[in-house]
């Protein structure tokens, strides 16, 4: 590559060798067929060394393949090639009249990429995106194609595949009817006041933010459908003005507030598709527990606030439903996720990471796949029951390994 190639928050210089951008899945079956190593790169918006081939292998961007976003109203379904992002297909599938379960805060991200790291929006009944899907399409190693339904042997493993069965040319995703959505933001939420079953179960989607320099939440995101119950948020103040969740960011880069009814795909996100949500100048880190740990989990974060707050910019508290995935971090068990935006500042991150590794620890914590952690692959192996299973489909899949990379060879041990 002429010029090093990073990912979107620049922390990670891919070291590929070549990225190539095939033309037609033709050409996407020879080039892999060709070639020893190679990772996809969806957006790039995760934090760690997951989509990077290595020196010698070949990064493939799939933007130039034809972005298809097919629905099948009567089956709701929608078929999206492997290239497109959510802000694309949300706004196909919302026109024929049709929703996705969730989003994640930002559109902006690709689908096969997010669902390959187990990418989730928030609410306690909403499984992460990769529960949406219901048939992966693969181009393995020799270039040879495979597809994968719900219910076929090794459907659990290939949605949350952190890219290492194939290239995922095509999805297809459950759809339902379209709905509405009216979001709200509320103020202060302190923590010695927190019933947080009843809190996250107050709204098809809830997100509780602090900065950690006090002892609860600064902002409380009510995502409510319009056409379910709603009892209100009576544990906080709404919001006079529209907000961003980091303080000091523009709140012109979020979705539409003050409870304003309007399509899913304009609310459920946090951000706008037409703006980036933030300067990219941030780290983040994710761990998904148990939710009934919550209130303990927060209680120790509580406890080492000053530790957390200096290299803090926001923490977001998320729910997410169980799912069978393999490697899904919400694998068996309704989660809670802690979700932190560090500043970019690396070395002065790291250590706080750690610290919160160490805390969260008795909770069982898996880390977000696409994010910055330092768990290491035996206690993540520990963490992850299935893994077994995920590597031996995808030495199945993949014998030679020619999907592997540094990041998935540490977690599931080397071939
Ligand atoms: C500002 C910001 C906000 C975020 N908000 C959330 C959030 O709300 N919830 C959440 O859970 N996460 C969130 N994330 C994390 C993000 O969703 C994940 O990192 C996700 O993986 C990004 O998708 P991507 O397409 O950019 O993946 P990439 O980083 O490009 O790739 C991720 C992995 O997917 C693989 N991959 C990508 N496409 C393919 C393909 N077609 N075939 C095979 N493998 C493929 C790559 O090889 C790599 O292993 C956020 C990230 C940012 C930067």
């Amino acid at each position: 590559m002429a010029e090093p190639l990073t990912n979107w928050a620049g922390n990670i210089a891919y070291s590929a060798k070549e990225l190539h951008r095939p033309h037609s899945l033709d050409a996407l079956r020879t080039l892999v067929a060709q070639s020893d190593r190679v990772r996809v790169l969806g957006s790039g918006h995760s934090f760690n060394e997951i989509a990077d081939p290595g020196s010698e292998g070949v990064l493939l961007s799939l933007t130039a393949l034809p972005p298809s976003v097919e629905v099948d109203s009567a089956a709701r379904t929608v078929r999206v090639a492997g290239g497109v992002r959510y802000a694309e297909l949300a706004r196909a599938v919302h026109e024929r009249g049709f929703a996705l379960h969730n989003m994640a805060s930002l559109p902006h991200i690709s689908v096969a990429g997010s669902v390959a790291t187990g990418t989730h929006g928030s609410g306690n009944a909403n499984g992460s995106l990769a529960s949406a899907v219901r048939e992966v399409e693969l181009v393995l190693a020799d270039g040879s194609t495979r597809t994968i339904g719900r219910g076929d042997t090794g459907f659990d493993g290939a949605v949350t595949s952190l890219g290492a069965l194939g290239v995922v040319t095509a999805l297809t995703l459950d759809l339902e009817p379209d709905f509405e959505v009216a979001q709200q933001v509320f103020g202060q939420l302190p923590l010695a006041e927190l019933d947080f079953e009843t809190v996250s179960a107050s709204a098809y989607s809830v997100s509780l933010f602090t900065d950690w320099r006090q002892s609860g939440f600064v902002q409380a995101w009510v995502k409510r459908r319009t056409d379910q119950p709603w009892g209100g948020f009576p544990w906080a103040a709404p919001a006079t003005e529209a907000m961003h969740p980091v303080p000091g960011m523009p709140a012109v880069n979020c979705t539409q507030q003050f409870g304003v009814p309007g399509p899913w795909h304009e609310r459920l996100p946090h951000f706008r598709p037409e703006f980036t949500p933030s300067s990219g100048a941030e780290l983040q880190s994710e761990y998904l527990l148990p939710r009934p740990y919550a209130v303990d989990a927060l209680r120790a974060l509580d406890g080492m606030r000053e530790v957390i707050a200096p290299v803090l910019q926001i923490c977001e508290v998320r729910t997410v439903a169980a799912d069978p995935q393999w490697l899904s971090p919400a694998y068996g068990r309704d989660t809670v996720a802690f979700h932190f935006t560090w500043v970019e500042d690396t070395a002065a991150v790291l250590p706080v990471v750690r610290r919160v590794e160490e805390a969260l620890a008795p909770f069982d914590p898996r880390p977000h796949w696409g994010k910055v952690f330092t768990v290491s692959p035996a206690v993540l192996r520990e963490r992850y029951p299935r893994i077994g299973e995920f590597r031996g489909l995808a030495e199945e899949l993949d014998p030679a390994g020619t999907f592997r990379n540094a990041f998935v060879s540490e977690v599931l041990g080397p071939v």
